[in-house]
């Protein structure tokens, strides 16, 4: 079976190809020639990699699987979620929307957050999602400088009383064990396996 990872990254192509079977050939965007932006215009997580995976394979009419990540505040009802990439504008910068919410959450005492991956994969024109979620809360001041995105204000809960390291103190190759799309890639994987 041919199937496309719906990313221009070969390396998120390659990594996710040595894991499943070699009778499932991985592309990537480029190999099909997708050069233009997909469209992320959902009020959900779900919803984006959804509209993701859809897109290629009516578009293209490729099997594929698509994610989408954010981070949701449980005293910001559940925000960034969707909007985490430009939470403080469409610059989409990192530093200014860890400042956002760390503003927003001066003097508030519930920091729960969690970190969720959303991968949808669609094959045939049927759909069905892997989710990893990692549970932890907010800091009051960003640590750490290795990472990305709201890294250095994230403390998951697997850290409380063995280190209490952000994700952005983490060693990467650490942080990729545990992290949320680690979760939802072992998923997706475990069932792409099955499919043989
Ligand atoms: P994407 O769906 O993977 O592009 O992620 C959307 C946004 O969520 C990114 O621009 C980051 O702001 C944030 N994000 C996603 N994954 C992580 C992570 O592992 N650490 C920190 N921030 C992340």
């Amino acid at each position: 079976m041919q199937l496309v990872f719906a990313t221009a990254n070969k390396n998120k192509v390659n990594e996710i190809q040595s894991l499943i079977p070699d009778s499932i050939n991985l592309l990537g965007l480029t190999d099909i020639a997708c050069s233009e932006e997909i469209p992320e215009t959902q009020a959900t997580i779900e919803g984006n990699a959804s509209q993701k995976a859809f897109y290629v394979f009516e578009k293209y009419h490729q099997n594929c699987f698509a994610d989408d990540t954010g981070i949701e505040i449980e005293a910001l009802n559940g925000l960034p979620g969707v909007l985490s990439a430009r939470y403080a504008g469409e610059q989409k910068n990192a530093e200014d929307n860890m400042n956002k919410v760390l503003a927003e959450l001066d003097g508030i005492e519930n920091r729960k957050a969690r970190f969720k991956t959303v991968i949808s994969l669609v094959i045939d024109g049927k759909e069905i999602q892997f989710e990893g979620i990692v549970n932890g809360t907010i800091l009051r001041e960003k640590r750490g400088s290795m990472g990305f995105g709201y890294d250095p204000i994230f403390l998951p809960d697997s850290e409380i009383g063995k280190g209490e390291k952000s994700f952005a103190e983490m060693q990467l190759a650490k942080k990729n064990l545990i992290s949320h799309r680690a979760l939802a890639v072992n998923k997706l994987v475990e069932y792409l396996r099955k499919l043989e």
